[in-house]
């Protein structure tokens, strides 16, 4: 696909990350080009369907698209980090890698019952992250009813995955 190859050509990819036979779609490259990742933003913030009160942003890459997103939509940001970062009282949901497990994290009283939360990576792959989120984000009492992500790497599944759980996946780019 050449959907919005002016942004594609501004992805690096790197073979071998991180480890042997995979390809790292690397958007630091997309993030040092001023024009390019304004675009990523406005293009993001037009294929979504507000509004919104939170935008939730995935440590760490989907805390700088989330944190371009939120005032442009007119919402507030809400971090999910990784285990043991947030000072507060948190909650977690655990997922499954293909070694071992992860954890995302939020702060319990982020989020007011009811609030409509925007989920935002830089990338779906399998899912599993983006799934986590949501469903930490619903056990807060949010509602989340979209995701949107710079990349897609349809041949994991993610996005259909995603969909089946109730969350309509916004994607700007594919990647084989
Ligand atoms: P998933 O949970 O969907 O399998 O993996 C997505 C998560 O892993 C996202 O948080 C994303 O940042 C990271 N990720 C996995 N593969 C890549 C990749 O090729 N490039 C980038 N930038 N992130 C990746």
């Amino acid at each position: 696909s050449d959907r919005n190859a002016d942004l594609r050509a501004l992805v690096r990819t790197i073979p071998d990350h991180p480890k042997p036979g995979i390809l790292f779609r690397d958007i630091t490259t997309l993030l040092l080009d001023p024009v390019g990742f304004a675009a990523t933003i406005d293009r993001m913030a037009e294929a979504v369907a507000g509004p919104f009160d939170l935008i939730a942003g995935i440590e760490a890459r989907g805390f700088v698209f989330a944190a371009a997103l939120a005032p442009r939509l007119g919402a507030g940001v809400l971090l999910i980090r990784k285990r043991n970062k947030l000072p507060g009282t948190v909650i977690g949901v655990n997922y499954a890698l293909e070694y071992g497990e992860d954890r995302v994290e939020m702060h319990a009283d982020a989020c007011a019952p009811g609030a409509r939360v925007l989920l935002v990576d830089d990338l779906i792959a399998t899912g599993g992250t983006a799934i986590a989120g949501a469903e930490l984000i619903r056990r807060a009492g949010g509602v989340v009813t979209q995701a949107a992500f710079a990349i897609d790497l349809p041949d994991l599944g993610g996005a259909d995955r995603l969909r089946a759980a109730g969350v309509e996946p916004v994607t700007l780019m594919a990647f084989e």
